[in-house]
């Protein structure tokens, strides 16, 4: 029952956008979303958080970073710590997605204890899970998918999981142009309440926000967005784009 819980459109910038770009584009998306009847969020580079948070003050846009690491501090090079975000005014953090766990080595234990760590500093994780073309390909999504959703909840309260987003994206349908259909998307995403309400309960399940993500775009989205599992998105692209990421939230609203 998609009236239980919240619709989230969150953009996902990737590395992209300098802070004269950053301004621009959210200065562009402030009027455009300020109606919505969803929640808008989006998720910046680490340099372009404060401008981020500054420009969106007093507006419905809130704002996330892309990853956090696990730890409170210390010798972690490079890496940010939560506290480090909160400080700042952000509200969520991407974790685990198929980039980081691509490119950077991030695997399902690091995937729980970052989310673990977004939570205990107050923020809300939107914690990206999804199949490989092989792993489709092989039959083995389903698996997969609750695998890889049971061990990022690992020692998740029923209380912190209203701290959680959870994107389903297919790694074969990120920036490739290559979409799931509504249905299989709303396949996965059902399958992942029904994880959820196996782990915690029926409540539980049916207040958790779950997204689609992978080539949404202003072409696709409402179509994605009417199915009964499917409650957001998160947006790469198509978020680089003031009037497309403003289409994609009134599809959602
Ligand atoms: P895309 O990216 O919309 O560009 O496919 C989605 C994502 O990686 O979150």
């Amino acid at each position: 029952n998609k009236a239980l819980r919240k619709a989230v459109i969150a953009g996902n910038w990737k590395m992209n956008n300098t802070r004269v770009e950053t301004k621009a584009l959210i200065e562009d998306l402030i009027p455009l979303a300020k109606d919505a009847g969803c929640d808008v969020v989006v998720c910046v580079p680490f340099t372009n958080l404060e401008t981020a948070v500054n420009l969106t003050k007093g507006t419905n846009i809130k704002v996330g970073a892309q990853n956090c690491h696990f730890e409170a501090k210390g010798a972690f090079t490079g890496e940010i710590s939560a506290s480090m975000l909160t400080e700042m005014g952000v509200e969520y953090v991407v974790i685990g997605h198929s980039e980081r766990r691509q490119y950077f080595g991030e695997t399902d234990a690091t995937v729980n204890k970052r989310l673990k760590a977004v939570i205990d500093a107050g923020m809300t994780a939107i914690l990206c899970v999804g199949e490989m073309l092989e792993d489709r390909e092989n039959g083995i999504t389903e698996e997969l998918v609750a695998m890889q959703t049971k061990i990022a909840l690992g020692g998740v309260s029923k209380e912190d999981l209203s701290k959680v987003i959870i994107a389903y994206e297919p790694v074969w349908a990120i920036g490739t142009g290559k979409t799931a259909t509504a249905d299989q998307a709303n396949e996965v995403c059902a399958l992942i309440r029904a994880t959820v309400e196996k782990l915690y309960d029926k409540e539980a399940s049916d207040a958790l926000t779950i997204q689609y993500g992978g080539s949404m775009n202003a072409g696709n989205a409402a179509e994605l967005l009417s199915k009964p599992d499917v409650d957001g998105g998160l947006i790469g692209g198509a978020s680089l784009k003031a009037p497309d990421f403003a289409t994609i939230i009134n599809a959602a609203s």
